[in-house]
């Protein structure tokens, strides 16, 4: 038996394809190891979304590169092939084989699926370096070897048809193109099979799966993310036919795009048990002159809308006194050109809304994308400044809306051990967030891995909450 650690960067697609890599492997004999010094293959599954996670790999490539040597060197067994994918492998091919003699296979995230056939090249001595423009005609249906046993990550669209101006996604994943329902519903029916209780539908652009499908799709007008009349396949529709297969009690998706969270999507969250009101949608920027150069195609003011019809229709549920459905987003502060005013329109605007949480960061150019090259870039101190102050806000807020929960009953889904204390158990409410408690409250069927339980919230961290069980 062989066995292979991998090395993940990046986003949730990229922890999804680890899963199907794995899956891969498995067929010809790898095995999962966590410990990368009994590893006879080790694999780096890159992101270049922001340079603090490619410098990162670049850093973690030159220490397994010294491993490799070392061993080499030492006559140890076992030999180690050393290989990258992802993002990184996509964009920078020829400058990775010729900067890193040392790595044995390059493979882009196009041909995922012929991982294995690789991995015997290189086992035979070969350098192997294979990238694909365009992802298959037919989307392969990969195996998986999944790292969780609760939640499941389940890709319903890879790609992405708008072109934001500091985004290397299109250029590294290609054009939208969706997965097909029934190979998806196979796929969800397999996990609940499995004993998994939620899925999480995950897309660079989710928001706009199916739409490809549709009969009246128009490639052309697709750029901007246009929306078929009256589209055959929707978002919408797929949590639908998910919501139907016994056994899964969550469904979630994630990553979404403002432009295309329709009134169908909404109704359909608001009217679906199973599906949570956790709405991701990044916002990006809090001003409208920013927002178009970025060419997000959306203003302020839709934005607005969007936020103001989901908490509408998503007030409260049943037992469960939340609030509102939960909204989260990304900002990115320091866009080449961003005024001192511009950005305090994002501060703004953050405030306004009132996110339940917020992933920031500062504009980091990516090569070959049109805001790096223009003009009035933004110092890094400044670009800094900036997001310290954004975040001191985030947290203010986020503190705000996790304070309106205390003392209300959440419905939770147990994860697992809490990662503080060992003693108690972990889960996330509907909206998202973690909740930790004791499984062992008297009066109540110890809680167990898996379950949905009511949790009483007492106590309010910054990033987490506490409870008690008040209902299994
Ligand atoms: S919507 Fe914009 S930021 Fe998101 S993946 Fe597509 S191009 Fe990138």
């Amino acid at each position: 038996m062989k066995q292979v650690y991998i090395e993940t960067f990046g986003c949730q697609m990229n922890k999804a394809d680890t899963e199907h890599m794995l899956g891969l492997l498995d067929e010809i004999d790898y095995k999962h190891t966590e410990n990368i010094e009994e590893a006879n293959l080790v694999l780096f599954n890159t992101c270049t979304i922001r340079e603090t996670a490619n410098h990162k790999f670049y850093s973690q490539l030159g220490i397994v590169g010294k491993m490799k040597k070392q061993r080499c060197r030492d006559g140890v067994t076992p030999s180690l092939l050393l290989g990258v994918g992802g993002c990184a492998a996509q964009d920078k091919k020829e400058w990775l084989i010729k900067n890193f003699p040392y790595v044995d296979i390059v493979f882009g995230t196009n041909n995922i699926q012929n991982l294995p056939e690789l991995v015997k090249k290189a086992e035979s001595g070969k350098k192997v370096c294979e990238i694909e423009e365009e992802l298959p005609y037919e989307l392969p249906e990969l195996p998986v070897i999944r790292q969780t046993k609760v939640s499941a990550w389940v890709n319903v669209i890879l790609g992405c048809n708008f072109n934001c101006t500091y985004c290397i996604v299109p250029s590294v994943r290609g054009r939208e193109k969706s997965r097909k329902p029934e190979d998806i519903l196979k796929e969800v029916e397999r996990l609940a099979e499995e004993g998994f209780k939620e899925v999480t539908l995950l897309g660079q652009n989710v928001t706009a799966y199916g739409y490809d499908l549709s009969s009246n799709y128009s490639k052309e007008k697709a750029t901007f993310g246009h929306i078929p009349d009256d589209p055959e396949y929707s978002l919408a529709k797929l949590i639908r036919y998910v919501h139907d297969v016994d056994g899964i009690e969550r469904i979630r998706f994630l990553t979404g795009h403002p432009f295309h969270v329709t009134d169908e999507l909404i109704d359909t969250v608001a009217e679906l048990p199973k599906a949570c009101e956790y709405f991701h949608i990044p916002m990006q920027s809090g001003d409208n002159t920013v927002l178009k150069r970025m060419a997000r195609v959306y203003t302020v003011e839709k934005y607005k809308e969007m936020v103001e019809k989901i908490r509408n229709k998503m007030p409260s549920r049943g037992v469960l006194q939340y609030a509102h459905a939960a909204i989260t987003s990304d900002f990115i502060v320091g866009f080449p050109g961003e005024t001192e005013e511009q950005f305090l329109n994002t501060v703004k605007i953050v405030k306004e809304i009132g996110f339940d949480g917020c992933n920031t960061a500062a504009y980091s150019p990516r090569p070959d994308t049109p805001s790096a090259t223009w003009d009035k870039q933004i110092p890094e101190e400044e670009k800094n400044a900036r997001l310290r102050y954004l975040n001191s806000v985030v947290n203010e807020v986020v503190g705000i809306k996790n304070k309106d929960l205390l003392d209300t009953i959440q419905e939770v889904l147990v994860e697992g051990t809490s990662k503080r204390n060992e003693n108690n158990l972990s889960g996330r409410t509907r909206g998202n967030t973690i909740v930790n408690f004791d499984p062992t409250m008297a009066g109540f069927k110890p809680a167990i891995v898996g379950t949905l339980v009511n949790i009483k919230i007492t106590k309010v961290k910054r990033w987490a909450l506490d409870g008690e069980v008040v209902g299994n």
